[in-house]
């Protein structure tokens, strides 16, 4: 049969409005799905990223073919080649169609392999918007056009004007832009309490195939897959969001900053997997906020605070990430050339922050934004790892990884790797954050108030250490220059001792 349009769903575009099916026609088009080992081995995936995209592929494409679409699906097991883009070469060497469509792939490298594949076969390639989005990439462009810095608390407004979320007679609701203030309490000595447990999903047939498959093809690859949890169809998706706004969402607000040990998601939705498979969208997430908001008069600090990272952070993190590639993947502001503590593998570290947050991303594929940015991020700056040994890390061990996301999140907002292009200073602290966000340090065989000696907290004297290397751009920071009068108030002595301190640390760190 003569197919017209290939029509290409990526592992990320499962949206059952895909834009890429739009106008199929079934007497002439065809759909195509493609599992491809290369995904999972570009960087070192952990198990349960891996399971979790081949899970929901599979049902999106048992649900295409309930709906009659004629599908060629290529599985993982299909003899070589490995890679997504001989694998798509193949199949357009086969088809032979007219045109392959694809929705705007979340990762250029993948947009590279595609373009790449359709240029070997000879088959004209048609790329369509991404609908998914509140903001195209063009709008975004449009919106960053002639300004040096980007900031997301300005984009963030605009969206709200435009969009009139949380707006009131073109004013924000409750009074205030944000209530960042109100919303970074740490648990205090009682702890976290009770917590309404998030949404899980056992797994069904389907997924629990794949979960052995994942097993025997990639069984030493990072991660566990028996808490294997995380919602892989779109009504999945949904219940995971009504749960979430039902019993979680009304604390979200002042706990999101908080840590805990054994707490692994605290307050938080979990709906990032589901958000970045495409099952749900941000439009509806953002509604569902809103309607329980308006039913049940929740705090604004909790609402507007969730509101803020769909609305705001993610549509920003996207809109930066298609506007600074390449460039961002390769972006190094400090030179940093170290190699990635061995313990962010295994979680096999003294420091017990470090072994919490690395300890249930092996077990979940899962840690919240303080933990990636405030203990697992900021480590990897202070210890001055090259920043793509970072994000490699990032993008390989959470089951929400997608590059889009994740590298303007690791190279920009934790490592500073871009020099400022959307943060007005690198976020840097010491063992006193930990201490005051969590109770990690209760357990830890380092003392967070010590920067020298035999329990100093590496986190302090690297922390230190870093004001020490960087005090001048720190002092001419506004934002920073009291963290840089700090390091100037310190004798010469102590300025040695930190240094020789960090530099032994630093050559031993798998150790720490
Ligand atoms: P919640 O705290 O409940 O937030 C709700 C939703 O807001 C999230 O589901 C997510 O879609 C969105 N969101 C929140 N913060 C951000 C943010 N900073 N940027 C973009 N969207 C945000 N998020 C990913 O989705 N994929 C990644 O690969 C990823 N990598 C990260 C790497 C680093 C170094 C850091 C600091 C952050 C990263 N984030 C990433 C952002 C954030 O940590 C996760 O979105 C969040 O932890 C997901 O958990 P949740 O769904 O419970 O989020
Ligand atoms: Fe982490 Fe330092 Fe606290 Fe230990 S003392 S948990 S290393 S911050």
């Amino acid at each position: 049969m003569t197919v017209r349009r290939l029509r290409l769903v990526l592992g990320d575009q499962l949206d059952p409005q895909a834009p890429a099916l739009a106008g199929f026609d079934p007497a002439l088009d065809r759909a195509l799905m493609i599992e491809a080992a290369g995904e999972a081995t570009h960087v070192w995936s952990h198990k349960a990223r891996i399971a979790l995209f081949l899970a929901a592929m599979r049902h999106y494409a048992d649900a295409l073919r309930g709906r009659g679409v004629p599908l060629t699906y290529v599985a993982l097991d299909q003899p070589e080649p490995a890679s997504l883009g001989d694998r798509l070469r193949a199949v357009l060497a086969e088809d032979q169609p007219e045109a392959l469509v694809v929705a705007e792939p979340g990762e250029v490298r993948v947009l590279e392999d595609i373009r790449r594949a359709c240029a070997a076969a000879g088959v004209a390639l048609e790329i369509v918007p991404d609908r998914h989005f509140l903001v195209s990439r063009e709008e975004f462009a449009r919106w960053a056009a002639g300004k040096r810095e980007l900031r997301m608390e300005s984009f963030y407004r605009h969206l709200r004007r435009k969009t009139g979320v949380l707006m009131r007679d073109g004013e924000p609701d409750g009074g205030a832009w944000n209530y960042d203030a109100e919303n970074r309490k740490g648990y205090g000595r009682g702890g976290p309490g009770e917590i309404p447990a998030p949404a899980a999903f056992a797994p069904d047939a389907i997924t629990r195939e794949v979960l052995a498959l994942v097993e025997r093809r990639f069984p030493d690859h990072p991660g566990r897959l028996d808490a294997f949890r995380w919602p892989v169809t779109r009504e999945q998706g949904l219940d995971a969001l009504a749960r979430f706004v039902d019993a979680r969402l009304a604390q979200f607000g002042p706990w999101q900053d908080a840590m805990w040990t054994d707490t692994p998601f605290g307050w938080h939705s979990l709906l990032s997997p589901a958000l970045n498979l495409k099952l749900i969208s941000p439009r509806e997430v953002i509604e569902a906020a809103l309607a329980a908001a308006r039913e049940r008069r929740l705090p604004i600090a909790s609402v507007e605070g969730f509101v803020r990272q769909v609305l705001g952070w993610r549509e920003f993190m996207r809109g930066v990430y298609w506007l600074d590639m390449p460039g961002l993947a390769e972006a190094n502001h400090f030179g940093h050339r170290r190699a990635l503590p061995a313990w962010y593998w295994s979680a096999d570290t003294q420091m017990n922050c470090m072994r919490q947050a690395v300890g249930q991303t092996l077990a979940l594929g899962y840690a919240h934004h303080i933990q990636r940015l405030m203990v697992t991020g900021i480590f990897g700056l202070l210890a001055e790892v090259e920043p793509r040994q970072v994000s490699d890390w990032y993008l390989a061990v959470y089951v929400d990884a997608v590059e889009w996301v994740e590298l303007p999140n690791t190279a920009g907002m934790a490592l500073y790797a871009n020099g400022g292009r959307f943060t007005s200073k690198p976020y840097v602290a010491s063992g006193a954050y930990v201490n005051r966000m969590s109770n990690y340090c209760q357990g830890c065989r380092y003392r967070p108030d010590r920067r020298t000696g035999a329990d100093a907290c590496p986190f302090t004297t690297l922390y230190w250490n870093f004001l020490d290397r960087h005090e001048d751009a720190f002092a001419a920071n506004p934002r920073t220059s009291l963290m840089a009068r700090n390091v100037a108030r310190m004798d010469r002595e102590e300025r040695t001792a930190i240094r020789r301190q960090a530099e032994t640390l630093l050559d031993r760190i798998d150790a720490a």
